[in-house]
């Protein structure tokens, strides 16, 4: 079952840079953090330089609940990366957040925080059921969000 930890030295993990880097610092803290326009204060993902709202270079970062719906989700076949092979079937949902739908992130469904991206079959996977979002430390500089069911 922990086995996805141990290969995560070899995963493709996210690189991060100057616009993004409080996103993955939320992360580490165990927050959802999301850009939002300085001006018209509307939430925007990825994070970027002006608001496509209103053309505003002001920005700022938010705390967000951490609550969301599953928008879709999917059983990637063959997995997207081959080094992903030995965790076959897992499920990849995508999330739209509570405080902007517009706003869909990708993830896994897990059945506790710790728990393997394997550990909850697709099979059970309901759209628009409510998640949560769970903060998995794998390196030093990167921690995932992965999504457990809300109740
Ligand atoms: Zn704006």
């Amino acid at each position: 079952m922990a086995g996805d930890e141990k290969m995560i030295a070899s995963w493709p993990l996210p690189t991060t840079n100057d616009h993004d880097a409080p996103f993955w610092q939320g992360a580490r803290r165990g927050v959802v953090v999301m850009e939002a326009c300085g001006s018209c204060g509307k939430l925007r993902f990825p994070p970027r330089p002006m608001c496509p709202s209103c053309h505003s270079r002001q920005q700022q970062w938010r705390e967000l609940s951490g609550r969301g719906r599953i928008w879709s989700f999917i059983v990637p076949h063959p997995p997207l990366f081959p080094v992903f092979n030995p965790l076959a079937p897992y499920n990849v949902i995508v999330v739209e957040l509570e405080e902007e739908p517009a706003i869909r992130l990708v993830g896994n469904l897990v059945s506790e925080p710790a728990g393997p991206i394997n550990g909850v079959s697709a099979e059970t996977i309901r759209i628009g059921e409510p998640v949560q979002a769970v903060f998995v430390p794998v390196t030093d500089d990167v921690t995932l969000i992965r999504w457990i069911r809300r109740r």
